[in-house]
């Protein structure tokens, strides 16, 4: 008798220390879970006075977008602080720094990094900075001097620094403060930072003449700038060295580093300038997209249509519907306009 209590109590201890075990687990998972839930911070808003709003998104790795129907922007967080992928409008850049300091858990800005010049790309560029501090340490901090070390660092191609340092009429006239401290003039600028590899590579002649695609390798995550955007045609801005062919090249140069995860969906995630989150397969029907229009323009030319002849022969028309517009600042009709000035520049040059 005693042994067959001894027996089931001994059972029965099993059993409770199995059901604690699950028990454990089942809570151990729950914490974890919560606490991954805060640090991703997904699907968060920062809303403004004004009523505009940021949203907040996790992508891959250590990379978040920060989006606002103005244009996004991106953060890179990690143990060695925040590193900024463009800066939204001026009017943004108090909700941008708030959204920031909700994914940078108290560490400082130590880069922001413009893909280019234009004012929605660059406008928070001196509160950014200014709210940072640079990485550096020894004779360097004594060499800037403490008001240097008081503001992080902005990297960007030398042509930004160009358009920012001299704005044509009508471009606002940034300060100082605004523009980048560190350029390149190379087709690629290495940088190490919060443990990986993050290469600016430049894209010449594209949406301008300063375009740079922001690749985070470990992350797997690239930033487009305005080259890809998926909420419009691409604008080629011609005063600033735009042109098609240089957008095709950057989409072609995109769909190399973009690697699928399977049947051509996920794998490589591509913040655009403007719009959603994208893998290969959009970026790759954009390309399409933008090769087949300035195909069709550059054969019209080639018969000696007009651009009055082209426009009203729709050579977009395919697409219309998912990108055109008769609106706003870059309408159907001016980006055949611009496709069109291209191809024939390129076909009388070649003549
Ligand atoms: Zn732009």
């Amino acid at each position: 008798m005693r042994r067959r209590e001894t027996r089931f109590s001994g059972a029965d201890g099993v059993r409770w220390r199995a059901i604690a075990a699950v028990l454990a687990i089942a809570l151990l998972s729950l914490t974890v879970r919560a606490q991954t839930a805060g640090q991703t911070a997904a699907g968060r808003t920062v809303r403004t006075a004004a009523g505009a709003a940021i949203d907040v998104l996790p992508v891959h790795g250590q990379v978040h977008l920060l989006a606002s129907a103005g244009g996004n922007a991106a953060v890179q967080v990690g143990p060695q602080g925040v590193l900024v992928v463009d800066t939204m409008t001026e009017a943004l850049a108090d909700p941008l720094l708030q959204a920031i300091a909700t994914l940078a858990d108290g560490k400082p800005i130590r880069y922001v990094v413009n893909t280019h010049a234009h004012p929605d790309h660059t406008g928070g560029n001196a509160k950014i900075a200014a709210a940072g501090s640079q990485l550096v340490a020894g004779n360097f901090l004594g060499q800037l001097g403490a008001a240097g070390a008081r503001s992080a660092f902005i990297v960007a191609h030398e042509n930004v620094l160009n358009a920012l340092s001299a704005p044509k009429a009508g471009e606002p006239a940034l300060p100082f403060a605004a523009w980048p401290t560190d350029t390149f003039f190379q087709d690629r600028k290495d940088m190490y930072f919060n443990g990986e590899a993050v290469q600016l590579i430049h894209v010449p002649g594209a949406h301008t003449d300063g375009d740079s695609l922001v690749f985070f390798r470990s992350s797997d995550v690239i930033c487009a700038g305005d080259v890809y955007v998926t909420t419009s045609y691409p604008r080629i801005d011609l005063a600033r060295g735009g042109h098609v062919n240089g957008i095709i090249e950057a989409l072609n140069q995109l769909v190399d580093l973009v690697v699928s995860e399977q049947f051509t969906e996920g794998g490589t995630q591509v913040i655009p300038g403007h719009g959603r989150i994208s893998d290969e397969l959009d970026v790759v029907e954009y390309r399409d997209m933008m090769t087949i229009v300035r195909d069709r323009v550059q054969d019209m030319v080639k018969r000696g249509l007009s651009l009055d002849q082209v426009t009203a022969a729709r050579p977009t028309l395919d697409w219309d519907t998912r990108y055109g517009s008769d609106r706003g600042a870059w309408t159907t009709a001016l980006f055949v306009e611009a496709v069109f000035r291209n191809v024939a520049s390129t076909s009388t040059a070649s003549r």
